[in-house]
């Protein structure tokens, strides 16, 4: 006689809404174990009960076959006396305690669905918002946890009996899938004029759309997270028009194919590109294009620039319309200049009323929005630039536990926020700039989404150093313990949560600006950090921001002030400055200078990037973040060695002599030979210091230097994989000084 055995497992993680008990039900069957299953607060509960080598198969395939969108974080096994089972169930959801579990992220369309979307003999073919348990939408549609049916913007849509077939049947791929429905059954297209008036209904309106988008026409198409607008990218007056109307005069496009084969015909890609570009996350992939004169693209998709972030159709929607298209299209989040992305029709016909001719919508509700998910690949690893749709909301398990509950609430520009509560950190989707009211608007409804997904109150929030952050004005009012964290410490921080540092480090934080601890601004930084404080060890030598703020748009006034700071101190630069401005500009920006009113000192290296663009020929203003850094990766030879000379004096690092060279240099050779000065100064600086040396900041994000830097092997570089370097990581930094202090 053969002896049972009962085992229970308890698992944690990412295990509910993404098919986990299907799947545990299968195994049994398979396996011929008896028991059940059930969801809980914490997880999922199992208990099993067969012969030893039966249960020993169900735990190999346990790890083994896990399905796609599920992660177990704790997965603890106990033995239990034998009961007695009939049979394996499914029971029902415990009520009521629900709220530690995990919201998903929305997914890109599976491959599965994609075959059934494309099989005239499925019942779904061509279906618009085809979606099963391993795909589709999560965070966009949740309104509250559980992440039931009724909790969502599916609830008005009553399944057909075919579609409750499916959801309640544990062998099916769409078992419990909240998003399930069919084309008799689930929500329906609409295309409209900007006035309301509608146009044509479902695949009519699709086609109708297809057909503006080809005869250059700006539409607007409602995606996952939020409407698109969207041209024809080889369309030369639509995407002049779009630029137009939009006053975006040069920051590039993002640029959806119909698939992996026209991208390439564009863009010349490595092999974790386009692994990238077909993943389920389906970012947009920022990659090198290939030379101007064989791109089918409008050139002023990405001007100046030889990159051009790229994706992939990543709902059905989206591979529907491109079966109706045959080329490229602009698809760029809709949004008013500075504003977070427009969710909704009504919103959209009031703001982008003078920019969108028609706009494709559906009825069902985007409750929770999000941008398109950003990365780019150095050395054949990621490095996100946004985190959004497909990835927030994004957590880490902690091994330790810590007695508090947290709220991180990050920067103010790229701002995402993030908490910590019950072993988990949590980041939010990017949120976006803070300067505009909907920015604003949206911060505060990203956390209240928060408290209602996890029953969060915190007890401490953690901010920024900086007095006029909006965020830091909100944490003051809000009665709950604040501690503020100095900016570019948030961000080396960030970089040694990712890595699970928590020895001394040496750090090294580029960015465009940030609040210094004396009152000045910062942006050239080499600390000396561990998880407790950290050590202004070195700096770039501060110039003078004319204007301040104005100075990061007028990006020519840096080169001015860095040059008058040279004359100053006798070096002869004669009339340099008069090929960049009026003699009356002049006149009236050196009494700036020489008063020093409203010219705080800054030691920024994002602003010195945008003083030596200047040199190298782009205009002296900018219109987006990264524009001179992207100008200057334009412009870099890497056959040149040669590089300015970059010296570090009594913890001031010197380099407004090499603009001196600058200035009879032609801009390759200016290019070239300023980021290979920044490359071998951290070289340098690094030998000082027998730690790891951390990169963080926004200029980071600068595929040349990081590369070069990188070949540096004498040390260890630890740069951003999973978190943003730029301000969209400076939540997790705080976060991450909170847990430990
Ligand atoms: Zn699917
Ligand atoms: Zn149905
Ligand atoms: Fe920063």
């Amino acid at each position: 006689m053969t002896t049972k055995h009962r085992i229970a497992y308890h698992i944690e993680g990412i295990v509910q809404g993404v098919g986990f008990r299907p799947f545990i039900y299968t195994l049994a069957l398979r396996y011929g174990l008896k028991g059940f299953v059930l969801n809980n607060a914490l997880g999922v509960e199992i208990e099993l009960e067969g012969e030893n080598h039966a249960l020993q198969s169900f735990d190999k395939a346990l790890f083994l076959e896990l399905p796609p969108l599920a992660r177990m974080d704790v997965c603890q096994k106990k033995a239990l006396s034998f009961f007695g089972y009939f049979d394996f169930t499914i029971h029902e959801s415990e009520e009521g305690s629900f709220k530690s579990s995990l919201v998903l992220p929305d997914m890109a369309l599976c491959p599965a669905c994609l075959d059934e979307l494309n099989n005239p003999t499925n019942r779904r073919h061509d279906y618009f918002f085809i979606n099963c348990t391993n795909c589709g939408p999560r965070y966009s549609i949740i309104k509250t946890v559980p992440y039931d049916r009724p909790n969502t913007s599916m609830q008005p849509f009553v399944m057909c009996d075919a579609c409750q077939e499916e959801y309640t049947n544990p062998l099916d791929r769409r078992y419990h899938a909240q998003p399930i429905s069919c084309a008799s059954c689930g929500p329906t297209l609409v295309l409209k004029q900007m006035n309301g008036l509608v146009l044509a209904y479902n695949e009519e309106a699709l086609e109708l759309l297809a057909q503006k988008i080809s005869e250059g026409l700006i539409v607007a198409m409602k995606g996952m997270g939020g409407f698109h607008l969207m041209c024809d990218a080889t369309h030369n007056c639509a995407v002049q028009t779009l630029r137009e109307r939009k006053q975006r005069p040069t920051k590039p496009f993002a640029v959806m194919f119909k698939d992996i084969h026209a991208t390439e015909a564009v863009c010349a890609l490595e092999e974790e590109e386009k692994k990238a570009l077909v993943s389920q996350l389906r970012p947009i992939v920022l990659v090198k294009r290939k030379t101007l004169s064989t791109c089918v693209l409008s050139p002023l998709v990405a001007p100046e620039i030889n990159r051009l972030g790229v994706f992939l159709p990543y709902t059905p929607l989206h591979v529907r319309l491109f079966n109706h298209l045959s080329h490229p299209i602009i698809a760029t989040s809709a949004n008013r200049s500075g504003e977070p992305i427009i969710y909704d029709a009504e919103v959209l016909e009031e703001r982008l009323g003078g920019v969108v001719d028609f706009y494709l919508d559906y009825n069902r509700d985007i409750v929770n929005s999000s941008d398109d998910s950003v990365v780019q690949y150095i050395n054949d690893k990621p490095l996100l630039m946004r985190l959004s749709r497909g990835l927030a909301p994004l957590s880490f398990r902690l091994t330790d536990a810590n007695k508090h509950t947290i709220l991180a609430v990050g920067a103010h520009q790229k701002n995402a926020v993030a908490i910590y509560l019950n072993q988990q950190v949590i980041v939010s989707p990017y949120i976006g700039d803070l300067d505009t009211l909907a920015g604003f608007e949206l911060f505060t409804k990203t956390l209240q989404t928060l408290e209602r997904f996890y029953d969060f109150k915190p007890d401490i929030i953690v901010g920024d150093l900086h007095p006029h952050y909006a965020t830091t004005q909100w944490a003051k009012r809000q009665g709950i313990p604040f501690v503020q964290i100095q900016h570019h410490f948030a961000h080396i921080l960030s970089a040694m949560f990712e890595h699970h540092l928590e020895e001394k480090v040496f750090g090294i934080a580029w960015d465009g600006t940030g609040y210094g601890d004396d009152g000045t601004i910062w942006g050239g930084e080499f600390l000396l950090c561990d998880t407790h404080g950290y050590e202004r060890v070195a700096h770039f030598e501060p110039f003078h921001l004319l204007g301040g703020d104005v100075s990061i748009k007028e990006t020519r006034r840096v080169l001015a002030s860095i040059v008058w700071d040279l004359e100053s101190c006798g070096h002869e630069v004669g009339e340099v400055l008069n090929a960049y401005f009026t003699p009356s500009e002049l006149k009236s920006l050196k009494q700036l200078y020489t008063k020093k009113i409203n010219a705080p000192l800054c030691s920024s290296v994002g602003r010195i990037f945008d003083a030596v663009a200047v040199i190298c020929g782009m205009e002296g203003r900018v219109s987006y973040d990264g524009q001179s850094g992207l100008f200057l990766e334009s412009l870099y030879d890497a056959t040149i060695d040669e590089a300015y000379t970059f010296t570090c004096k009594e913890g001031k690092v010197l380099y407004k002599e090499a603009f001196l060279e600058m200035l009879s240099d032609e801009p390759r050779m200016i290019a070239s030979k300023f980021i290979n000065a920044l490359a071998h100064l951290i070289q340098e600086m690094a030998k000082n210091y027998p730690y790891k040396v951390v990169l963080s900041g926004g200029v980071f994000q600068n595929r040349t230097l990081l590369e070069k830097i990188l070949t540096c092997k004498a040390h260890t570089f630890i740069s951003q994989h999973q978190i943003p370097p730029n301000d969209g990581g400076i939540c997790v930094g705080q976060l991450y000084f909170a847990l430990n202090n």
